[in-house]
């Protein structure tokens, strides 16, 4: 019987683990297949408090993770399958390996978000990724695109300029969702070219990604172009479909914790990081709940023992 369990590895849940070990409450963190969550396919994290040079995310989440297996925290790295969280002690299983703990710490994050086409799905790894830090030096010198105006297609763009001849960036409305100074350097940049009001339909090709069919939503007009690279970067899905039978969220999937705390519905159960922030989603804010979450576990142990 575990004090308390944490699931997922990002800044949220790595923090978690960092003062649940140094309150003595020996932590388990089941840390998913992805260790380290998104800032592993992220490039320079340079908002990130403490770097005044800034570090590349992958640096920081191995770092944060010593950190945590410094104080005693086990780690195991595959994902939970399925949770009963109807009755103390709670319980998780990892394939038929059951695990069973008196708190649970959900910091599972979120995921990309693909269009949903058929042969967006079919091309995955040939020519279409959701990461450009993970797959952008596979194309070099050929034009490639991205989808999607947030910071996230902003940073990708002025990524993949580093290999790729020309990119292009498809946004379907006529103005950027990203912050001013990620679209400035994206719109001023000379080997980007940003076509507005523009919807991705179909992906071309058969063994790998040969161009794009893209539809101008106001005139409606279809045309295709030769293209090698397809980046999808229009946000992210929070990861908590396992917990959805137990656990409330917003009608996005995103966890509703009790305000000014990480208490979910289930009292025992907590859940920090981007699983429950649809609004800052942030490594800081994320490491920020990642310590409410295991304080807020560690005082609600401590009351049931006292009780
Ligand atoms: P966002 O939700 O901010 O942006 C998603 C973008 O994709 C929007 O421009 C949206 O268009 C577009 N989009 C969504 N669905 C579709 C679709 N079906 N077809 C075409 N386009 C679509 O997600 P991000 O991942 O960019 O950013 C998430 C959060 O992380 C933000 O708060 C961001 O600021 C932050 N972030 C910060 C960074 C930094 O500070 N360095 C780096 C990366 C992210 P529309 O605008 O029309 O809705």
């Amino acid at each position: 019987m575990e004090n308390v369990i944490i699931i997922g590895s990002g800044p949220a849940g790595l923090t978690a683990a960092i003062y649940a070990a140094r309150a003595n409450l020996n932590p388990l963190m089941i840390e998913g297949e992805e260790v380290g969550g998104q800032l592993m396919t992220t490039t320079d994290v340079e908002n990130y408090p403490g770097f005044a040079e800034g570090i590349m995310g992958p640096d920081l989440m191995m770092v944060t993770r010593k950190q945590a297996e410094r104080f005693g925290t086990r780690f195991i790295s595959q994902n939970v399958t399925k949770v009963d969280f109807s009755s103390q002690p709670f319980k998780m299983w990892v394939g038929d390996k059951e695990y069973q703990s008196k708190s649970v710490i959900i910091s599972t994050g979120a995921s990309a978000k693909y269009l949903g086409l058929e042969n967006e799905r079919r091309l995955l790894g040939r020519g279409v990724s959701a990461c450009a830090t993970c797959d952008g030096a596979f194309f070099r010198d050929v034009d490639v695109c991205i989808v999607g105006g947030g910071d996230t297609a902003m940073e990708e763009a002025l990524f993949l300029t580093r290999f790729a001849k020309k990119v292009w960036v498809f946004h379907r409305r006529e103005e950027f969702r990203a912050s001013k100074v990620m679209a400035d350097r994206v719109l001023n940049h000379d080997k980007i070219e940003v076509v507005w009001n523009t919807q991705l339909v179909d992906v071309l090709g058969d063994k790998a990604v040969t161009g794009v069919k893209l539809e101008n939503v106001k005139t409606k007009e279809v045309k295709e172009m030769p293209m090698e690279g397809v980046f999808i970067a229009i946000g992210h899905k929070p990861n908590t479909d396992v917990f959805k039978e137990f656990i409330t969220t917003n009608e996005v999937g995103y966890i509703q914790t009790k305000a000014d705390s990480t208490y979910t519905n289930v009292e025992g159960v907590f859940a920090c990081g981007d699983a429950q922030d649809d609004i800052y989603r942030q490594a800081i804010t994320a490491a920020g709940t990642g310590c409410m979450a295991a304080i807020d576990a560690e005082r609600w142990l401590d009351n049931q023992e006292h009780a």
